[in-house]
């Protein structure tokens, strides 16, 4: 059982949390699947395919298959977004082969029980460009630094303003600002927006609140722009984009990376800050 706060912020019960956690590692494991099957050659199709296996064998749904985000756009066809360089997000597998050079940013979800997993990961296809690879290292390191801004009775603005300052200190990269973080429970897409920037303010954080850290950052411009698809998202100056993403939630005993396959426990010990599981 979950309940809505005023501000239309879900808070997960602990026993729910671990439903939260079982998609969070479905998502995790999958997105592995299909990391490890990325080479130049492979179409984008055909890792959406393993991301569908994926589903299947676990017994989990889609939320991206079929999602319909309003304004008459069409449902959107595929189980993961594959988003190739100057697309930043939002991109439908296809028939385009990855070649040697590319960046391509896989996003996914799975729902368990009616809750729901979402998180990205940015991949160098083959050998690829310095700036490239460092645009990605600094979104990657960017999306942490979200994370171990997050904590009870701060705000979601400290992970705003951490992402946002982890990417200055990274380079002059663009921060995408017509997309960002969300909130995750019943729905993939809820309460509160999580802006990749911006000052110290918004929503407190509170035990049971499921939240998506996801930048979006670009070689160039902030700007994007939409293709005729109506779904894919390219950069204005189409330079390189990076996009990673995770699904975390704060216990009382520190964070829980819930699309992590160790739940973020590696990494959050490199940052010296606490793991915080809920026990099975
Ligand atoms: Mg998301």
């Amino acid at each position: 059982m979950s309940r809505r706060r005023s501000p239309g912020i879900e808070i997960v019960s602990p026993e729910d949390m671990l439903t939260m956690r079982r998609a969070g590692l479905i998502v995790a494991r999958s997105l592995k699947a299909m990391v490890d099957a990325v080479k130049p050659g492979i179409t984008t199709a055909e890792v959406d395919a393993i991301g569908a296996e994926c589903l299947r064998q676990a017994g989990a749904t889609s939320n991206f298959l079929g999602h319909e985000p309003g304004y008459g756009v069409p449902p959107f066809p595929a189980v993961t977004c594959c988003s190739v360089n100057e697309e930043v997000v939002h991109g439908i597998p296809g028939e385009r082969v990855l070649e040697s050079g590319d960046l391509l940013s896989i996003d996914f979800g799975a729902v368990v029980d009616g809750y729901n997993g979402d998180a990205a990961r940015s991949v160098l296809v083959g050998e690829v460009s310095a700036p490239v690879a460092n645009l990605s290292q600094a979104c990657e390191k960017s999306m942490w630094a979200g994370i171990a801004a997050a904590r009870l009775r701060g705000s979601i603005g400290d992970i705003s303003a951490a992402v946002e300052r982890s990417v200055r200190r990274s380079g002059p990269y663009g921060i995408v600002r017509d997309f960002v973080g969300h909130g995750i429970g019943h729905e993939m897409h809820q309460a509160p927006d999580i802006p990749n920037y911006g000052h110290r303010a918004g929503a407190a954080i509170e035990v049971g609140m499921c939240l998506c850290i996801e930048p979006m950052i670009t070689l160039g411009t902030t700007r994007v722009d939409v293709l005729d698809d109506e779904w894919t998202i390219v950069t204005h100056d189409r330079s390189v984009s990076a996009h990673w993403e995770n699904t975390i939630t704060v216990t009382k005993k520190g964070l829980w990376v819930l699309s992590e396959e160790d739940g973020g426990e590696a990494k959050l010990a490199e940052l010296g800050l606490p793991f915080g599981p809920l026990a099975d």
